[in-house]
């Protein structure tokens, strides 16, 4: 059943196109069909992005006639924002209603001085990693670089006085890499200067380890890489993560240190410490091991159970033992505290439904 309020934007809009559909290169193919010249597109980018316009009359920089000739064909579909739940911590989870009814969610998060926004790439996710409930009901669809730009616009608008997005995660629910096409034509307009002019060092990528996807990456952008790595054995990942059964560790590990990564930039790895799974002094000298050559940081955060998850948070003195054994050697270790649990915004925790009632809930929980 589709959303509520994307109903009523339908209903506003029958027989005509959402003109985000053609973002990016449907857009040349359209101003040329209207003899226009090609900057007209980074003007549209600019005016939907950058000054947020929601009709395309009023996008004053077309001449009256070009905008009377699109608002016959088109219009600007903004996905609404259905809810708004606000943890304890201060991180807000935000659920929009896409265009055909499904429900995204996007994660802001305040830390230290920073505003990070965490966004979706995919509706569900194929990979299925045991410890994630986002994985549980399989893959949706992919979302378009339009749905992961309106993310961040919708996000933009709702920020508090004074409050700037510092930093962009593609974090949430999907794996990035799995949709390549539609996310790395959101990081260019996301850096466009006709957007937001977003720098690429304050955008990063986090990824289950799809080899060919790393390298491509690599090669076309400078965002930040993170990958969830969560087991130092085969055995151990084949069982969380199963796409370790097509790319497993070796393969991971070689792909990684043949990247060309440039000097002060590190990976970093997340670890989602598992009681009794993955947790122990063994597993924490083994990841020294595995990770030797390569430039690191080590992201250790302790699993956020969920109903049915089968797996429980250890105890904080085995998250600081391992810790400690990772420093030992040199490694920058830290142990993220997932923010926004208790309103289920934490990782792995995203799950959209199209049934959440529409409610604004300041008070969290
Ligand atoms: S952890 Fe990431 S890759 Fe794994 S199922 Fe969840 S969303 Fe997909």
């Amino acid at each position: 059943m589709p959303l509520r309020s994307t109903q009523g934007a339908e209903s506003r809009s029958v027989g005509l196109t959402n003109i985000k559909e053609l973002i990016p290169d449907g857009l040349d193919g359209l101003f040329q069909g209207l003899g226009e010249p090609p900057y007209r597109k980074d003007q549209l980018l600019s005016w939907i992005y950058g000054r947020g316009v929601k009709d395309l009359s009023s996008i004053t920089v077309f001449s009256k006639t070009l905008r009377q000739r699109l608002s016959e064909g088109f219009y600007i579909f903004t996905p609404p924002l259905l809810n708004i739940r606000v943890s304890r911590d201060g991180t807000r989870k935000l659920l929009l209603g896409m265009i055909d009814g499904e429900g995204v969610e996007s994660v802001l998060i305040p830390d230290e001085g920073r505003l990070t926004l965490c966004i979706s790439t995919q509706i569900g996710c194929a990979l299925g990693c045991r410890f994630c409930l986002t994985g549980r009901g399989g893959l949706k669809r992919n979302l378009r670089a339009y749905e992961m730009m309106d993310q961040v616009l919708v996000a933009m608008e709702n920020l508090k006085e004074g409050e700037r997005i510092t930093n962009i995660v593609l974090m949430g629910m999907g794996e990035p890499l799995a949709n390549y096409k539609e996310v790395s034509s959101f990081l260019r307009l996301a850096t466009s200067r006709h957007t937001w002019n977003f720098s690429q060092r304050r955008i990063t990528l986090s990824t289950a380890g799809l080899p060919d996807g790393i390298r491509r990456l690599f090669r076309e952008f400078q965002v930040n890489l993170a990958v969830s790595l969560n087991a130092t054995t085969n055995e151990v990942r084949d069982y969380l993560m199963p796409i370790n059964r097509r790319y497993p560790l070796e393969e991971l590990l070689k792909t990684l240190r043949g990247l060309p990564i440039p000097r002060r930039r590190r990976i970093t790895f997340e670890y989602v410490l598992i009681d009794g799974v993955n947790d122990s002094p063994e597993d924490a000298e083994r990841l020294v091991r595995l990770l030797k050559g390569i430039p690191r940081k080590v992201n250790l955060i302790p699993f956020n159970p969920f109903p049915g998850s089968g797996f429980r948070r250890p105890p904080m003195e085995r998250v600081l033992r391992f810790q400690e054994i990772l420093r030992s050697h040199n490694i920058a270790t830290f142990i993220r505290e997932s923010k926004g649990v208790d309103i289920s915004a934490a990782c792995g925790l995203l799950r959209a439904s199209s049934k959440e009632p529409l409610k604004i809930n300041e008070q969290g929980g």
